[in-house]
């Protein structure tokens, strides 16, 4: 018989197809297997509508075999079948997809056919140099055989065939160093990218799969012998109805599914119908993953359509800031675009996306109110990317995480968020208070906290170098404004300190500015201070840019550096400061003076510009005093 030509736009979308369409070779099979599975439903449809006895679903069932010799791998199933009509318009027009017709005409069942593009069935030419597809249509008594090496035609010719159903069989093209196509022959191979892709295909997936058997007579030796096993789970643990699934299930899904030797701190099941569709299964997990010194974390959810694995990893349905979650979401509803790879710019997905992001926070929300312990785990390991989500975006989604943050809180010893400590602020107090550092140590020990803590009011710890970026970007907590212990006017002080203060400074002037002048180009300003308490001196800066900020700023890769306008301050009460009065010597002042600030550089974590001479200098002091 005369070779049919697939039609002229075909042949070059046959070609763009095997070379180009899917990245991945290997999703050939998801392509035949979700093609046998729609021909299943359409079956089962018929069967409905028609009445037609003889036709059960628990018949129904996708065979996979393997000839090693002919190099073939067969995908049979005994659903609809194709007439010859079919087979010609279906398979000999590239981009036809029967299937969409059959859903536009069904389109208020709900069906979970997953075909529409009509170009799924031509990815088997990546793996082969030749298909053969044997059908016989649901209440036909013929066959067709369909053979096609590719781009150059097709043949139809008559065949036998038992029931109905389709036989699609691939001979795979030659090895070549680039692709071992002899793989798809092995069983192992075959059983992972069912699983892999397929699993949840809602037929059984069969295929033979030889077992080590006794042999027969014998208590010791084994032969292999093959035995029909199904593939695929079928019905996916987010779509079991939630009362025939313990959370044992749901923990051990998580561990196999994402490689974490943990159960998950949070499992959260959703499933949504209306407008969209869809079922998640979702999974806080209390550790990092295996691979994060490797890979460190990398956002998204594996995404299914009609329980069929388009997307492993689909970044769009999380925001940065929940990068840590883990899950799946299953949706009958996506565009896909044709090769189910990767999806257009979907409303739909942006739909889930903010639905999930709101489930995500009133989870964490729920965890940090009934399960406190689990929660500060949680944060201890991913807080800081809730924290980077208060800085993103200028703040953009501020209001959504300011409440799942925690601090250390100075006062107690543990781990608090801004609402509990506005909760015990005292009456008078109007500030929240916070103090930035490397360590908790060194924050505790922070001078610049002296009058906070003596006025009895907590201030919370800021050791991560994103803390004081967030802290900023939020401004104000429930009206009340968000303050750095470094910062010029703590708001501590009564009129009658204020004057006090003024005073002292007046009857210091000549000696403060002197200091300024000795400390010229180091600092801005020498002053008396009003937060120091128990300390002699702290260095702090004007204006928006704290030193903590400078130095974070400044350990990131940029030309240019920055630089806090620094103010030494000096506590006028401390003996240190009434020594400083009775000095006379200019060099002796200036001395002092360098050593004061080289102090304060060193409470605040800043390197010192000479460490030697620092050193000279205390030398010859205990030397003197000794
Ligand atoms: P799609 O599945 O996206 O529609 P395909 O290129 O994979 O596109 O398939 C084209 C058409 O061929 C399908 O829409 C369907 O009508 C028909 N077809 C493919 N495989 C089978 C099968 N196993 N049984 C019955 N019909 C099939």
């Amino acid at each position: 018989m005369a070779k049919r030509q697939f039609k002229a736009e075909s042949k070059r979308l046959l070609e763009l197809m095997i070379n180009s369409i899917y990245t991945n070779k290997e999703v050939f099979l998801r392509e035949l297997i979700s093609n046998a599975s729609d021909a299943l439903d359409k079956l089962y449809f018929r069967s409905i509508e028609e009445g037609a006895t003889g036709v059960s679903r628990d018949n129904m069932e996708i065979r996979l075999s393997v000839d090693k010799e002919k190099r073939t791998l067969t995908i049979a199933d005994n659903g609809i079948g194709m007439t010859k009509d079919e087979l010609i318009e279906n398979l000999g027009t590239i981009a036809k997809s029967g299937t969409f017709d059959f859903r536009k005409s069904h389109q208020d069942e709900n069906t979970e056919i997953i075909g529409q593009f009509g170009v799924g069935f031509y990815s088997a030419f990546m793996v082969s140099d030749k298909i053969t597809v044997k059908s016989r249509a649901f209440g036909s008594d013929e066959a067709w055989r369909w053979e096609s090496s590719g781009e150059d035609g097709y043949t139809i010719n008559p065949c036998e065939m038992e029931g109905c159903g389709t036989e699609i069989t691939l001979s795979l093209r030659p090895d070549s160093e680039e692709e071992q196509y002899s793989m798809y022959l092995e069983p192992n191979a075959i059983v992972g990218l069912v699983k892999r892709y397929s699993d949840y295909i809602r037929y059984p997936i069969a295929m033979d799969i030889p077992q080590p058997r006794l042999k027969e007579g014998s208590e010791t030796e084994y032969e292999l012998v093959a035995e029909k096993m199904t593939l695929n789970s079928m019905v996916p643990l987010w779509r079991k109805p939630k009362d025939e699934v313990t959370d044992e299930d749901y923990n051990e899904f998580y561990k196999s599914k994402f490689m974490d030797f943990n159960d998950p701190l949070r499992v959260v099941n959703t499933s949504v119908e209306g407008m969209v569709q869809y079922n998640a299964l979702l999974y806080i997990p209390g550790n990092l993953p295996y691979d994060y010194y490797t890979r460190g974390l990398r956002k998204g959810l594996q995404l299914y359509c009609n329980g069929v694995l388009i997307m492993e990893n689909c970044e769009e349905l999380l925001p940065d800031y929940f990068t840590f979650v883990k899950g799946i979401v299953d949706s009958p509803d996506f565009s896909l675009n044709i090769s189910r790879e990767i999806l257009q710019h979907d409303r739909q997905l942006k739909v889930i996306a903010k639905n999930l992001e709101k489930k995500i926070t009133s989870e964490l929300t729920k965890m940090l109110a009934d399960k406190r312990e689990d929660y500060e785990q949680f944060f201890r390991t991913f807080g800081i990317q809730l924290k980077y989500g208060m800085y993103a975006e200028f703040g953009a989604h501020k209001e959504t995480l300011k409440d799942l943050i925690l601090f250390h809180s100075m006062a107690d010893d543990k781990l608090i968020t801004l609402k509990e400590y506005v909760e015990k602020m005292p009456e008078d107090q109007k500030y929240i208070y916070y103090a930035c550092g490397d360590t908790l140590a060194k924050v505790k020990a922070l001078p610049q906290a002296d009058a906070v803590r003596e006025k009895g009011y907590d201030v919370l710890c800021m050791i991560d170098d994103v803390d004081e970026f967030a802290m900023k970007t939020l401004g104000t907590y429930e009206g009340k404004e968000l303050k750095s212990v470094s910062e010029q006017d703590l708001g501590l002080e009564s009129q009658e300190e204020k004057d006090a203060m003024e005073k002292k400074i007046a009857d210091n002037k000549e000696l403060l500015e002197k200091l300024t002048a000795l400390l010229d180009g180091k600092v801005k300003e020498v002053r008396l201070s009003s937060r120091l308490k128990k300390h002699p001196v702290c260095l702090v800066s004007d204006g928006d840019l704290s030193i903590d900020m400078e130095k974070i700023l400044n350990a990131m890769p940029a030309e240019q550096k920055v630089r806090a306008d620094r103010v030494l301050e000096i506590n006028g009460e401390h003996a240190l400061f009434a020594a400083l009065t009775k000095i006379s010597d200019d060099d002796k002042l200036k001395t002092y003076a360098g050593l004061l600030y080289d102090q304060a550089l060193m409470i605040a974590g800043l390197p010192l510009e000479d460490p030697t001479a620092f050193s000279n200098a205390v030398c010859e002091i205990m030397a003197a005093s000794v």
